[in-house]
């Protein structure tokens, strides 16, 4: 699950994290009244406006900006709230802003430059434990650094058995080039952004840019904290600050019935049992020239509801030209699946896209016979080169 920048803020700062301090609103009047509060408790009086919403670039595509004045606060608030935000990473359509943070200006001109830093950590699944990566070059740009220069990522691995160690914390502070007060703000820093991704069972946090202010402090600017599906019964609290605005529709829908549904962009529907036979039914309907419009996975006990709901699911995607069921009958009977996809198909009435069933496994002779009976407009295939050619022939 991913939260907002004010809400993550909040989090990291209720573990010692410092941060740069904001107030998060909905409307301009709000914004107004934020930069007002924020100027008696700070002192500060310039202020940035940043879009609230789950994706980064923000920057980049114009929501994220300085404001000289209490009114330059209501102007640009009044410009971002409710924009159609489009960045690098929300795709053509963008993302509509409901929220901004108003933040303390903390690039403020002193006896040093200001200079961004990167630091995140995340799981390695490949070596099965935290890594800390940071960098010199922080700031918007860190996917182009990763790509051309990797050797400026630092990385520092941390033994889950003894967690992360005072000297690998003064290590990363070292080689990111910090002496004095800054390096032993950046300790602590480090120190209390592991204490928070552990108490919260986070899986990633980033955060992009950390910030050396002119006056050797070390604050976060922005943050990206995604925490962990399955752990997330462990966190009531955590788990009030989903944003459902933020996510799919349709993802939502098939989390409420169980299925694990991720939306994309082709125009073949798919439902399927398993995630590694989804994977593989997305490349073959790839093989065979059309783009999977989802992943769809019904787990490992299929019945005629599961169907059904996944159906509709999939019916409601305006791109969809065709579905494709891919079963394979092992914990559930094929004949069991085809049933569920003829009643389903009578529930629902009037589908007009083409429907090809592949049924393999047990009982799959019978489940094939029963769509074949039924009259409906289904293809039934069991191997998977007819599945694949009738997907072929349809779109
Ligand atoms: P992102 O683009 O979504 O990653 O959003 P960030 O929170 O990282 O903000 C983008 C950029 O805005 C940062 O890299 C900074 O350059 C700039 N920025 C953020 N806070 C301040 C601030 O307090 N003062 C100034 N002058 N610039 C800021
Ligand atoms: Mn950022």
């Amino acid at each position: 699950m991913n939260i907002h920048e004010y809400q993550a803020k909040n989090l990291l700062q209720s573990y010692g994290v410092q941060i740069q301090q904001g107030i998060v609103a909905n409307t301009p009047e709000e914004a107004v009244e934020a930069a007002q509060k924020l100027n008696q408790e700070t002192g500060t009086e310039w202020y940035v406006i940043k879009a609230q919403i789950h994706a980064g670039g923000r920057g980049k595509g114009g929501g994220v900006k300085l404001a000289k004045s209490q009114e330059e606060v209501k102007e640009i608030s009044n410009q971002i709230l409710g924009m159609q935000l489009v960045t690098p990473q929300t795709g053509e359509e963008g993302k509509k802003v409901h929220k901004v943070l108003v933040a303390e200006d903390v690039y403020y001109p002193g006896e040093n430059e200001p200079k961004e830093y990167y630091l995140s950590i995340l799981l390695d699944r490949a070596k099965g434990c935290n890594v800390i990566m940071a960098s010199t070059e922080g700031g918007m740009d860190i996917e182009e650094v990763a790509a051309s220069t990797p050797e400026k990522i630092i990385k520092e691995w941390i033994d889950p058995g003894i967690g992360l160690q005072g000297f690998q914390a003064r290590k990363v502070a070292f080689a990111l080039g910090l002496e004095g007060k800054a390096f032993k703000q950046m300790v602590k820093f480090i120190q209390a952004l592991y204490k928070a991704y552990m108490a919260s069972d986070a899986s990633q946090f980033e955060i992009n840019p950390v910030l050396k202010t002119s006056d050797d402090k070390i604050l976060a600017v922005d943050a990206k904290v995604n925490l962990d599906d399955s752990a997330l019964y462990r966190h009531p609290d955590l788990t009030e600050l989903r944003d459902l605005t933020e996510e799919e529709e349709l993802e939502i829908e098939a989390g409420k019935a169980g299925l694990n549904y991720v939306k994309l962009d082709g125009n073949v529907g798919c439902m399927v049992n398993g995630a590694g036979l989804a994977m593989a039914t997305m490349d073959i309907i790839k093989q065979s020239g059309g783009e999977p419009a989802n992943f769809l996975d019904v787990g490992g006990s299929a019945n005629a509801e599961t169907v059904e709901a996944g159906f509709r699911i999939i019916l409601k995607d305006p791109n969809v030209k065709a579905i494709l069921i891919n079963i394979f009958g092992g914990i559930v009977r094929c004949d069991r699946v085809a049933n569920g996809v003829v009643e389903a198909y009578k529930n629902i009435g009037d589908i007009q896209v083409p429907i090809i069933v592949r049924l393999q496994g047990t009982n799959a002779e019978e489940g094939a016979k029963i769509i074949e009976e039924s009259g409906l407009k289904v293809y039934s295939a069991i191997l998977l080169k007819d599945a694949a050619d009738r997907v072929e022939e349809v779109v």
